[in-house]
């Protein structure tokens, strides 16, 4: 039995799991979600002119404040033939190139402008709004490195360097296998002792959501013969997630069964609640997850531990697990020992957070109508409303 505290356990993941998928290239349109395979160079100068940032007039810094006469105009996506002359101003537009001679922009909010004159009566920096070619990047530079999960900003940068296409990281595949006797398909029809299968269906959004391509297979049942058959199966995935079944009861078999795959187990229960009773481990040179059945449970260790697994094997150096810190609302107590991961509700604008009333790690009612969860650390027992604590956005 090897237990490992929480961020023990996601360094563990983060060690023993590297970036193994292979590349693919693909659209800029497809290409959100993905992480890069290739470092993305700038292919000229950012920006690639002296570019106004501001609507008024190219001056010469030292010329103000005083009476200017205004010699021409420049808008974006033109060029200003001549020059600024001493005494002399252009009008330009944002996004113009600063024509020679002018060393800033006045905006055009503060002068005012009489004829062929303008007249400004303050002080301008030499350097002020406008930005120098290639303050922003030098062609070459490298403006985007390989291992960079790519949403709209980045996608924007992809476009404006000229790139129609990337390599990416292959989409890992990850087998969802659930168990349980009691288990029966969403489309079923439960007998009073039986309960539908919601694991399956929220793991495949967490994989989705991790960059992964969900493929779930058929509940295993709690025994050997049905378990084995889903392990062989969701062993020829690049990762397997199982739910339920690594508990200490009598029918929690998935351990044993994994065993007798050759497994090698790197842990097998992680100081955390809900959540205590997970695996990690590699079987036929496929790495697997034994996640705990309660689906809060299920949610949890998915999201905190085995989600950066797939981002790792994708090629995310680092992977994120980002936490803000909010005020509770009312006083929090709990045991020391372990990390909690709690439902809660956090105001819209961030500032406060309540615990939200739930039943325990099998109360997906309260899961679902939940928008965070409170992190409680393991080394402190208790909050007084107004105090801080770590929120883990849903
Ligand atoms: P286990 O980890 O197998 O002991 O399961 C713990 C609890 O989670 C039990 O109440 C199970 O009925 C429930 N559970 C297990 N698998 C699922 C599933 N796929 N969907 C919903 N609940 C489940
Ligand atoms: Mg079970």
């Amino acid at each position: 039995m090897v237990t490992l505290t929480f961020l023990d356990a996601r360094t563990c993941v983060c060690r023993e799991v590297q970036p193994c998928m292979g590349t693919e290239s693909v659209a800029l349109r497809d290409a959100a979600g993905r992480v890069l395979a290739q470092d993305i160079h700038a292919d000229r100068d950012y920006p690639p002119f002296p570019r106004s940032a501001r609507d008024g007039f190219a001056v010469r810094a030292a010329d103000l404040p005083g009476e200017l006469l205004v010699s021409g105009e420049v808008r974006a996506g033109e060029v200003f033939e001549g020059s600024v002359g001493p005494g002399e101003a252009v009008e330009i537009m944002t996004g113009a190139p600063l024509p020679d001679g002018a060393d800033a922009v006045v905006m055009v909010e503060h002068t005012s402008r009489s004829g062929d004159r303008v007249r400004v009566d303050r002080t301008a920096k030499s350097g002020e709004n406008f930005n120098p070619r290639g303050i922003e990047a030098r062609q070459g530079d490298v403006v985007l490195a390989a291992g960079t999960l790519i949403g709209f900003a980045e996608v924007a940068l992809l476009a404006t360097v000229g790139l129609q296409s990337v390599s990416v990281s292959r989409q890992p595949r990850v087998a969802i296998v659930p168990t349980g006797d009691e288990i029966v398909e969403p489309g079923e029809q439960p007998l009073a002792h039986q309960i539908r299968n919601s694991n399956a269906a929220s793991l495949a959004v967490q994989v989705r959501r991790a960059g992964g391509l969900p493929q779930i297979l058929p509940i295993a049942r709690d025994n050997w013969a049905s378990t084995r058959m889903q392990i062989h199966r969701g062993l020829e995935a690049d990762v397997l997630l199982l739910s339920g079944g690594v508990s200490a009861g009598k029918y929690d078999i998935v351990e044993k069964v994994l065993a007798e795959f050759g497994a090698e187990f790197f842990f097998d229960r992680i100081l955390i609640q809900p959540g205590q009773p997970m695996v990690f481990g590699r079987a036929r040179g496929k790495f697997f997850f034994g996640l705990p059945g309660n689906p809060g449970s299920t949610m949890i260790t998915f999201e905190t531990i085995a989600r950066a697994a797939i981002e790792r094997m994708q090629g995310i150096g680092d992977p994120p697990l980002p936490m803000l810190r909010s005020r509770l609302t009312q006083p929090f107590r709990h045991k020391a020992g372990l990390t909690r991961f709690l439902p809660a509700r956090l105001s819209s604008d961030g500032a406060t957070v309540e615990p939200a009333t739930s039943h325990g790690s099998g109360d997906v009612a309260a899961l679902a109508r939940c928008n965070a969860f409170l992190v409680a650390e393991p080394e402190r027992e208790s909050w007084d409303a107004g105090d801080e604590i770590r929120v883990l956005l849903k």
